[in-house]
């Protein structure tokens, strides 16, 4: 491991969640921590040199074509999910990213598993897929929200142990994942109450944010201590070792975005994708193809344009 390397993991070492250890999400993680990044301005550089690192990780990634990265984004509203990504993907290759935001279910997402829909927007090999909310929301919202259930329209027996059977069935859908190449990167932004109110106050405040203001967020504020519990039960019962929970601090969004860089670069790290190694024939068959593109030069153009600037063999 380099020591830039060691610096990245000793950085997010505090946000992780530890398999099969209890959560209690006001007493055991500080919205505001912000450890040893005293300054905003020092942040933003740290927040350079972590989009770089993405975005050359993101090429091998790309160009290996072997694993696929997952993000996964669960916040409570006014979280920052939308900055976040924004700010954290700046740089990367649109080509190997995608993101889905998950709404409310449709009739016809309704219809099938609860999985079904966030199964059909997985990432594929080369790519880094981000989930603007996810597959959680099926233990966050519809857990606070038991009239969701309903429309899920579940057979009795499957009523039984109901939570506990979906935590268990997520650990091993990500599990079968990640065995088959794909890494499930979860980022929970953890917002402060009293941010969140002074975030819902900025958004009627400023004219330019006022789109982003909903009456709604503002009756989902009254859940605050059943989401808590929610997402205190979440984080307990399915961070794994394939896929554990990174909690980050998010009163601060400066810091929250570098945390959230950090967590990933971590991921691709481990991952460690290279561009794929070109064996010896393969080389000789590219310098045949050259030798033949070069005879069609047209006549008195330079032989060999790129003399200059290509290694040979
Ligand atoms: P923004 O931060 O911009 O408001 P958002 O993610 O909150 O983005 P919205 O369109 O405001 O997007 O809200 C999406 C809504 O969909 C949320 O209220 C969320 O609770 C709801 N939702 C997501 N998944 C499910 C689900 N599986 N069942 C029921 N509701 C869901
Ligand atoms: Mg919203």
């Amino acid at each position: 491991m380099t020591t830039r390397e060691q610096r990245i993991a000793d950085f997010i070492a505090p946000f992780r969640v530890e398999p099969g250890k209890n959560v209690k999400l006001g007493k055991d993680f500080a919205p505001d921590f912000k450890g040893t990044v005293r300054s905003k301005k020092r942040g933003r550089k740290l927040l350079v040199q972590g989009t770089e690192l993405l975005s050359e990780y993101q090429s091998r990634l790309y160009a290996q074509h072997t694993h696929g990265v997952l993000v996964v984004l669960q916040a409570l509203d006014a979280g920052g999910k939308d900055g976040t990504i924004r700010h954290v993907m700046t740089g990367v290759n649109p080509q190997g990213v995608s993101v889905h935001s998950f709404k409310v279910p449709t009739n016809e997402e309704l219809d099938h598993d609860y999985l079904w829909r966030y199964g059909l927007r997985l990432p594929a090999r080369g790519e880094i897929g981000i989930f603007n909310r996810s597959h959680y929301e099926e233990v966050l919202v519809v857990r606070v929200h038991p009239e969701l259930l309903d429309r899920q329209r579940l057979p009795a027996e499957a009523q039984k142990g109901l939570w506990s059977r979906r935590y268990r069935e997520i650990n091993e859908w990500e599990r079968m994942l990640s065995d088959n190449g794909f890494k499930i990167v979860k980022l929970f932004l953890n917002l402060s109450r009293e941010e969140q109110r002074i975030r819902f106050l900025r958004r009627i405040d400023l004219r330019d944010h006022n789109w982003k203001f909903s009456s709604a967020d503002v009756r989902e504020r009254e859940y605050w201590d059943s989401y808590q519990q929610a997402f205190s039960r979440m984080l307990a019962r399915t961070s794994t070792e394939w896929a554990p929970w990174y909690v980050i601090p998010a009163d601060r969004k400066w810091y929250a975005r570098i945390a959230a860089a950090a967590v990933i670069a971590n991921a691709l790290i481990d991952l460690d994708p290279r561009y794929p190694k070109v064996d010896k024939k393969a080389r000789a068959a590219l310098q045949e193809i050259k030798a033949t593109l070069e005879k069609q030069a047209p006549k008195g153009a330079a032989a060999d344009p790129f003399a200059a600037s290509m290694p040979s063999g």
